[in-house]
């Protein structure tokens, strides 16, 4: 019904990212439709299971046609949010955060990463890949001047929690966080905490009963 809010369940949600990424690849390749069974193979997803998941967006699939993949690829675009462009600032220019400013995936999903900031006055002015390095006192003021929305948090532990706040104050509506504590944000404010050693630990405890 128009307005009512539709729920799509966490399960779904997790897996959308691979789907999209999956049909970013199909186009670029030149494939304009596939069937489920193809599509959940290349995903590993069984096809059944896909075709719940994605019926949760719209009829997409025609029988006996499958998928058009470019249509869907927007549309999940469009669930996911990113078919608007997101503005963001990245904090702590160390080692990860300089990877990261580095890296060239996000611009072409629609994520721009405008400035980054940092305490230590040896950085600040620096440009890296094209971006430059601010001093994390003018923070707020670039939020509120530039729509900033997304903030990466690549600053040591006990510096993360009060630099989201500030922030979040200042109106960023998601944080991605790679500092090693779990951030608390108010309702509204989504974060998404990125515990690289937890995943080397997850690694650890399979491979343990291999090691020698
Ligand atoms: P990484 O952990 O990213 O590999 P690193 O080991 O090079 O980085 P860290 O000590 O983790 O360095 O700090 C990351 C960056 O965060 C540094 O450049 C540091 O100056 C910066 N930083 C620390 N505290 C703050 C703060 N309060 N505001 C802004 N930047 C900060």
């Amino acid at each position: 019904k128009e307005g009512e809010e539709i729920v799509i369940p966490t399960a779904v949600i997790k897996r959308l990212p691979k789907y999209h990424r999956h049909l970013s690849k199909l186009i670029r390749k030149g494939v304009e439709k596939i069937s489920s069974k193809d599509f959940g193979q290349i995903v590993g997803v069984s096809a059944p299971q896909l075709r719940q998941d994605l019926n949760h967006f719209g009829n997409f699939g025609q029988q006996g046609y499958g998928y058009n993949i470019e249509k869907l690829y927007n549309e999940l675009s469009k669930v996911m949010g990113i078919e608007k462009k997101s503005n963001m600032v990245l904090v702590g220019v160390g080692n990860l955060g300089q990877a990261l400013i580095n890296s060239t995936d996000f611009k072409r999903r629609g994520f721009y990463l405008s400035a980054a900031f940092d305490i230590n006055p040896r950085l600040v002015g620096m440009m890296i890949n094209g971006i430059k390095v601010r001093d994390i006192e003018t923070i707020e003021n670039y939020i509120r001047e530039n729509d900033i929305n997304i903030a990466i948090i690549t600053v040591p532990e006990e510096a993360a929690q009060k630099l989201a706040d500030r922030m979040i104050d200042a109106g960023v509506k998601g944080i991605w966080n790679f500092a090693p504590v779990d951030l608390k944000v108010p309702k509204g404010v989504s974060v998404e905490n990125e515990h690289l050693t937890e995943g080397l630990l997850r690694l650890s405890f399979k491979v343990k009963d291999d090691k020698k």
